[in-house]
């Protein structure tokens, strides 16, 4: 069973994609906690940050660094929360890496 976020690579599940080229993809959280809450992926399945060839390791970094500013300046935030739940015991539900980028704001009542 391809995992959820394959799903929306292949179309079969509606997403708010913000970005999208070769190798990579990013979508709107769909429980946002925050305005902008960005989710980016590799678009090949693999579960863990660790399990990525280092060519597409790369390509989502690359996609990642890009990404931080646009969705900042999209929202008016002034700073992000960038991370990876990386396994299940982190706090990981989907088994498909995915970076999120949480927009802050001032006094938005503290981190996530
Ligand atoms: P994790 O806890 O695995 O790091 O984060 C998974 C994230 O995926 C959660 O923030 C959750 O809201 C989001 N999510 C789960 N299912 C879907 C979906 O079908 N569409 C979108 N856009 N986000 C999803």
């Amino acid at each position: 069973m391809a995992s959820i976020f394959s799903q929306i690579v292949d179309g079969e599940i509606p997403a708010r994609v913000v970005y999208e080229d070769e190798t990579t993809m990013a979508f709107l959280d769909a429980n946002p906690l925050a305005p902008g809450h960005t989710l980016v992926i590799p678009k090949a399945e693999h579960e863990r940050l660790n399990d990525l060839p280092d060519d597409l390791a790369s390509d989502l970094y690359d996609t990642l660094h890009r990404l931080i500013p646009v969705i900042e300046g999209a929202v008016d935030a002034p700073a992000s929360n960038v991370a990876f739940n990386n396994g299940e015991a982190a706090g990981q539900e989907v088994p498909h890496v995915h970076g999120h980028i949480i927009p802050r704001f001032e006094d938005d009542g503290g981190n996530p």
